[in-house]
């Protein structure tokens, strides 16, 4: 049962492992990169094979929101063996940096082709309630905090309005001969994140990040969920 997976903050939250966060997004018609959980090494290295190479490695653990910033995350796994070796790598550094995080195992994901990287969010603001957050992935968001906000429930014409509004909007039009991604795709995202909010008032936060933009399509790539108290199934 994915209950094992959650724990309770004092304060009654949730976050949702990346395996069960993405289950959530692909039930609302949303595409995330196929990721299963591993419980074990051996697990890990089995399921990498099923998945298909190259593969990516990435701590799963309730009190780890920021992966990479304890070692956490491996990409560009090409064995089976190498596999392996990044669970122990995984492990060492996460148990090195943070000693008290509960370990539930290892995320296993196949290697997503590179994209340009957008992040799609979505907060409950005090005053205007479930807000959804549209922006530039990477460094960009980083340092210009280019990011579009528009308010639940989003119409299709917020959604354009929201992708065009970011400064970088350049980038996704195609930019210095790179392919321009596909809006139209990037807009049905931010509707069908607009109807989660609607649908789970428990969701307090989502953060998806980063969303991997093609000239076809877009793939999730990571994502976290917070929930207050049980996430509905209804
Ligand atoms: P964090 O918890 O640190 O945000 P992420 O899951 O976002 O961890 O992984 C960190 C980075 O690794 C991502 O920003 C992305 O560039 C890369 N990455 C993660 N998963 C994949 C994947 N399945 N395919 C390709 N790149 C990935
Ligand atoms: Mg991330």
């Amino acid at each position: 049962m994915v209950d094992v997976l959650m724990r309770d903050w004092s304060d009654g939250h949730v976050l949702l492992t990346e395996v069960e966060s993405k289950d959530l997004l692909r039930k609302q018609g949303l595409n995330a990169v196929p990721t299963k959980l591993a419980a074990t090494r051996a697990d890990a290295m089995l399921l990498a094979e099923d998945m298909g190479l190259p593969a990516v490695v990435k701590i799963v653990s309730p009190d780890i929101s920021h992966k990479s910033d304890v070692g956490g995350v491996m990409v560009g796994l090409k064995t089976v063996a190498e596999v392996g070796a990044a669970y122990d790598t995984i492990m060492a550094a996460v148990r090195q940096h943070q000693p008290q995080a509960q370990i539930v195992g290892v995320a296993v994901q196949p290697l997503a082709t590179a994209g340009v990287e957008v992040i799609i969010g979505m907060v409950r603001d005090a005053q205007f309630g479930p807000v959804v957050m549209f922006g530039l992935g990477g460094i960009l968001v980083e340092l210009l905090e280019d990011v579009s906000f528009g308010i639940v429930p989003l119409t299709r014409q917020d959604a354009r309005e929201m992708i065009r509004e970011i400064k970088g909007h350049p980038l996704l039009g195609g930019y210095r001969g790179r392919p321009p991604v596909d809006t139209d795709y990037l807009e049905q995202m931010l509707l069908r994140v607009s109807r989660l909010a609607e649908e789970h008032p428990e969701i307090q936060e989502l953060d998806l990040n980063p969303v991997f933009a093609y000239r076809q399509g877009a793939v999730i790539v990571d994502a976290r969920i917070l929930v207050q108290g049980a996430l509905n199934s209804a």
